[in-house]
């Protein structure tokens, strides 16, 4: 069946057809590591997740590529501004390596949490100096670079599709309304290639380069990475849609004027999660991370799932309320799917391989259609509420359908705990989020009103046993 994909390069669902038969080259814009990760990037990671996976579920040998922004980069799109390592460097005390240490591992433990399967490879920005002055050199060599007293250039008027991605309207862009752009910038779209150090004062990341000290501007590392590890033209590039006009726009100059061929043939963009007052930001200070989440009592997975539930195009306004709705929902199918699993270890072989193939049929064209979840989601319930299909089938189906949805749907977490009561599971679960944030006293608190209403909870090595005290 064909995988159908949105495409933002021309704005229409296409067939993918990749390059190499059963073969897809996949570049994802990572994290930038001078914070911590909000729930709302995850949204976007999360999307790429399920992308990936409907590629394996298809049969697709997957090369995933992943950046890391660890380079001090500026806090503006314009090239201006504070560099936000430095920043966080005033701020907490510690080197710029140091933090992009700490908020890596953040990151990479959210990931895991999330259950988003890890890229073929991660790049560091500052693992690959070199092939981005390589790449800064390629375009030097063709003329479309200048250099300004901070820093070189890509000449963006000298290109006629510059834009192309976004539709932009070079002559409406009011970039120098809304921030000051260096008066030496020839165009308004002009960006950064290599920035020069301040001449007073040394910064803790910065490198030679045939035009001086310095380090490189933000866009130019996805363009020399993913060429490193995917080669000049491969087959889908992704981000969040706020990539779309700069970010994404500037890979597409600098890797096209280089190379002279094609970039990426899909371009593929995740909406934002937004709270009440606009899209979720790092710069309002406080926001919502996946441990706030834990605090709060909600799993990591209740997130995935509530991001299943809102097709990836459409944006999605976050409240507490809807993630509950989404964490009702999520125990109430596991706990169907472990009657299910109790069933089926009951009554059938589990050697037993059956399939139905029309709900697979069902589950297949659903994802394969854009990415269809909320779709999927409702193939999956409609399976675990059919009284035609046996447990084992059902089982089979939905251990099949969690290769996409990665909702842990194909493990017993809970042995035993079916028959207990939905708002006894949430106390439980209350206690087992209050225990992984380090929570010990509300934990016990929780322990305690747990045996005051009948039942006992045994913590096991993958999970716990919630009992009815008999006595
Ligand atoms: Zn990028």
């Amino acid at each position: 069946m064909d995988i159908i994909l949105f495409n933002t390069l021309g704005r229409q669902k296409q067939v993918f057809t990749p390059i190499t038969p059963g073969k897809a080259g996949l570049y994802t814009c990572g994290p930038t590591v001078y914070d911590y990760q909000h729930i709302g990037n995850f949204r976007t990671f999360l999307f790429e997740d399920l992308l990936k996976r409907v590629l394996f579920y298809n049969g697709y040998d997957v090369t995933h590529i992943m950046n890391i922004t660890d380079v001090g980069h500026l806090v503006s799109d314009a090239d201006e501004g504070e560099d936000k390592m430095e920043k966080g460097s005033a701020r907490t005390g510690k080197t710029v390596w140091e933090i992009a240490e700490y908020y890596t591992q953040f990151f990479l433990d959210d990931a895991k949490a999330l259950n988003l399967i890890p890229p073929t490879r991660y790049t560091k920005a500052t693992e690959y100096i070199q092939e981005q002055i390589d790449m800064i050199k390629c375009l030097d060599d063709k003329g479309y670079t200048y250099v300004t007293s901070d820093g070189v250039y890509f000449d963006t008027s000298k290109l006629s599709d510059y834009g192309k991605l976004a539709n932009l309207d070079i002559e409406g862009l009011e970039e120098g309304s809304r921030i000051q752009f260096s008066t030496e910038k020839k165009n308004k779209t002009d960006f950064a290639l290599w920035k020069f150090s301040p001449k007073e004062g040394k910064r803790q990341m910065e490198w030679d380069s045939p035009w001086g000290k310095g380090f490189p501007g933000w866009h130019i590392e996805c363009s020399a990475m993913s060429r490193k590890y995917l080669g000049d033209t491969f087959d889908i590039h992704c981000g969040g849609i706020d990539h779309v006009p700069i970010h994404h726009t500037n890979e597409i100059a600098q890797s096209e004027t280089c190379t002279g061929k094609p970039f990426a043939h899909y371009w593929m963009h995740g909406a934002f999660l937004e709270e009440e007052s606009g899209k979720m930001s790092k710069s309002k200070g406080e926001f919502l991370r996946v441990e706030t989440l834990i605090k709060h009592g909600y799993t990591p997975l209740d997130y995935r799932y509530l991001c299943l539930g809102t097709h990836y195009r459409k944006r999605l306004l976050f409240s507490w309320e809807i993630l509950e709705q989404a964490k009702t929902a999520m125990t109430r199918l596991k706990q169907n799917i472990q009657q299910i699993r109790d069933d089926a270890k009951k009554n059938f072989d589990e050697r037993d391989a059956s399939m139905p193939e029309g709900e697979r049929d069902k589950f297949l064209e659903a994802v394969n259609d854009d990415l269809n979840m909320p779709q999927a989601l409702a193939v999956l319930w409609g399976v675990v509420r059919n009284d035609k299909l046996t447990s084992i089938e059902k089982k089979n189906l939905i251990n099949d359908f969690n290769r996409v949805l990665g909702l842990d749907l194909d493990k017993d977490i809970e042995a035993g705990n079916t028959n207990v009561p939905a708002e006894i599971m949430e106390l439980v679960e209350k206690r087992i989020a209050a225990k992984k944030a380090k929570d010990f006293k509300k934990a016990d608190v929780l322990r305690d009103e747990l045996k005051s209403l009948g039942w006992e909870v045994v913590d096991k090595k993958d999970g716990v046993e919630v009992k009815q005290i008999t006595n």
